[in-house]
């Protein structure tokens, strides 16, 4: 065996007890069918049920499988972080634990690596098993991206995708604290293509993305990306300007001339409270700017390791 594998699965890991097993037999089922060397990075995300040990476990038996552990929960973009650090392959592959993107479609990813692509997405082409509150947030957060966002983000896409080693090393050196991973992958270049598949429903288990979650990823993928929503504020004061720049005289004649049209205290409260909450709104979202700006000052690393395979990792946190 090389000492370099050719393929590396990354799989992020947070309470997928029962997913376990399954996931390193259909991948090694799948990779095994490509003839070519690989290893299977799973990287634990503070886990509490138990996965630690199984990941652990499979780790002492089968060399192909290592792991990283994490002294807590990072979340998932972290995780999958930690993995791409990690793996030594020429193509890595991101896939979810929990069976939801079937490693079969590894197979097609690498035929098109192969032809000289250097990002394969897998695009969800349709998703099994989700519930309509999730499948309809996600498809209006893909479009909302792709509008507001200067890289263009391919639209129903997640993390599934393979990514070829030059493209692994330039994300290696983005350590950005808030990651929107797509959205990194897109900003890289390369040549990038997509490959349609069927999201499943999850083998086993709940979630691990609640709305908040959810939303946390959504405006790291804005606020990483984009400096629209900054400028909205810019936008709504030059409306509000203009519009008193038009108000002031009509209400000046109405005045003079006698109309007791705009008298009383509700139009000036409703456009106090209105400016008020713009104001209040502007200032929430510069915060979110600011907050970020704040966590990248500090460097922190991105995430603390307990246990990790020795000597090989490629790049600090
Ligand atoms: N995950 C993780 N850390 C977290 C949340 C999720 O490592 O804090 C992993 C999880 O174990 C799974 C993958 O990320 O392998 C995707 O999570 P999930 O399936 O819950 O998300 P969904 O598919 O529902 O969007
Ligand atoms: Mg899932």
């Amino acid at each position: 065996m090389a000492e370099t594998p050719v393929y590396s699965i990354v799989a992020p890991i947070f309470n997928e007890y029962d997913n376990i097993p399954e996931l390193y037999r259909r991948v090694s089922e799948v990779m095994d069918s490509t003839g070519e060397t690989w290893e299977l990075v799973l990287v634990d995300d503070g886990s509490t049920d138990g996965s630690t040990d199984r990941i652990r476990e499979l780790a002492a038996r089968d060399k192909r499988v290592r792991q990283v552990i994490f002294a807590r929960n990072f979340g998932h973009q972290i995780a999958v972080t930690a993995g791409l650090d990690y793996s030594r392959g020429q193509a890595i592959v991101i896939i979810d634990a929990d069976l939801q993107d079937p490693p079969e479609v590894i197979l097609e990813l690498a035929e098109k690596w192969k032809e000289g692509y250097e990002v394969v997405y897998a695009v969800r082409a349709e998703r099994e098993g989700e519930t309509w509150f999730k499948k309809v947030t996600a498809a209006l957060f893909y479009r909302l991206i792709f509008r507001i966002t200067d890289v263009k983000i391919p639209l129903d896409t997640g993390d599934f995708r393979l990514l070829d080693r030059k493209v692994v090393n330039v994300m290696n050196q983005m350590r950005e604290r808030h990651r929107f991973l797509r959205g990194m992958a897109s900003w890289v270049g390369f040549k990038q293509i997509g490959v349609r598949y069927k999201r499943l429903a999850r083998l086993s288990g709940e979630t691990k993305y609640p709305f908040s979650k959810m939303l946390k990823l959504a405006l790291n993928a804005i606020t990483g990306f984009s400096y629209f929503p900054l400028q909205v504020a810019t936008y709504v004061g030059f409306v509000a300007a203009g519009l008193a720049i038009i108000a002031i005289p009509i209400v000046a004649v109405l005045r003079v001339t006698g109309s007791h049209f705009f008298e009383g205290q509700t139009t000036t409260l409703i456009s106090v409270l209105f400016l008020g909450g713009v104001q209040l709104i502007s200032l929430g979202i510069l915060g979110e700017y600011v907050g970020r700006i704040y966590d990248e000052v500090k460097g922190r690393p991105l995430y603390v390791v307990r246990e990790a395979p020795e000597d090989d990792r490629l790049n600090q946190a």
